[in-house]
């Protein structure tokens, strides 16, 4: 499975904002976007208080790569699911942050059972977690309405789990997702509404980015 090798913290600086990709450290003063808010490289911090204009092109591929790196998706996989969003029915933009919020590793983070998309990934791909009571250990499975995601029976003795129903205690869970922390399972109620997503995000320049 093809991931990130690079430093995570690079992509926040290079999009000019914090894209929270390190779970807990984001929070802390320990994030480097806090230390070193400019971009990486040897022309970054040269440029600080210099904004360059930004092309119509320059600006859809920023918002597209934005998206990518928050969900932490690899550009081929990116375009299949962008092309999925062109073939269902609606709108493509919000069709496209639906497919991505309802994969399998977003579930588990959104539900808490992980600190970051980082985290829940490299959960689901080590088959901690089932759906309707089959292993899967795919992260972009995509889930659907009334599927149920729970732990595996085999992993709930582990520390991590073991730890995790006070962990995620305080971690807010959306309200198109149900969570039973005491069975530490969750069920997807409906598929969430854009004002749910990160309104931080314009999958229309993502849109136009590919109509080109
Ligand atoms: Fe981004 Fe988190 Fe790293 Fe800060 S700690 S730069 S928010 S990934």
């Amino acid at each position: 499975m093809a991931r990130y090798t690079e430093a995570v913290c690079r992509l926040c600086r290079r999009e000019g904002e914090k894209l929270f990709l390190k779970g807990e450290r984001c929070y802390t003063p320990k994030c480097s976007f806090e230390k070193r808010s400019y971009a990486p490289g040897m022309h970054g911090k040269m440029n600080v208080g210099r904004p360059g204009r930004e092309s119509d092109y320059g600006k859809q591929l920023r918002a597209k790569q934005k998206v990518r790196r928050v969900y932490g998706i690899y550009e081929r996989q990116f375009r299949r699911f962008y092309g999925q969003a062109l073939r269902m029915r609606g709108q493509t933009g919000p069709n496209l942050l639906t497919i991505l919020e309802t994969r399998l590793s977003n579930v588990v983070y959104r539900l808490g059972f992980a600190a970051s998309r980082a985290q829940a990934r490299i959960l689901v791909s080590h088959g901690h977690f089932v759906v309707n009571g089959q292993r899967a250990d795919i992260p972009s499975y995509g889930i659907s309405v009334d599927d149920v995601i729970s732990v595996h029976e085999n992993s709930r003795d582990t520390v991590y789990f073991k730890n995790l129903r006070e962990e995620a205690e305080g971690r807010t869970v959306p309200t198109w997702l149900a969570r039973d922390l005491t069975n530490l399972s969750g069920r997807m109620l409906r598929n969430p509404e854009r004002s749910e997503i990160d309104g931080n995000l314009n999958e229309q320049l993502v849109v136009e980015y590919y109509s080109r």
